[in-house]
């Protein structure tokens, strides 16, 4: 029986990796059409214009706290898996917020990929 509720998946990208997690978006659209999804600003806007009926919210802007809010959307349970697209190549002015949210998905142990092969690998098995 489907649940009431829908789970909330949380996905972000580095610029380098945007258009990785357009792909994986696309290719998994009927899969993340059921959850709720939030995401850092320019990677939601992304994911919208590529797949507009998903159920997306985009926060701040990864630079400018988008990584810290869904940081506190993890401490507070509210997402059950992270997708987050690193760049492993290239320096970012908020790679302490990079360490801070994969340090609250080990925390509080929620599925995380952290590129796009263990991503596709793991969506399917994110659903009830
Ligand atoms: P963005 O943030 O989706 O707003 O670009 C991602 C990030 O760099 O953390």
């Amino acid at each position: 029986m489907a649940k009431l509720v829908r789970r909330t998946l949380a996905l972000v990208a580095h610029d380098l990796k945007k258009d990785e997690m357009v792909e994986f978006a696309r290719t998994h659209r009927t899969i993340l059409a059921r959850f709720n999804l939030v995401a850092t600003g320019t990677t939601g806007g992304r994911v919208l214009a590529a797949c507009p009926e998903l159920s997306l919210t985009p926060l701040k802007s990864g630079p400018l706290g988008g990584d810290q809010q869904i940081g506190a959307l993890i401490a507070e349970g509210q997402v059950h898996g992270l997708f987050f697209f690193v760049d492993p190549l290239s320096p970012l002015p908020h790679d302490v917020d990079v360490k801070a949210l994969t340090r609250l998905a080990l925390v509080y142990d929620i599925p995380m990929a952290l590129n796009a092969s263990t991503a596709h690998m793991i969506v399917g098995q994110l659903v009830d």
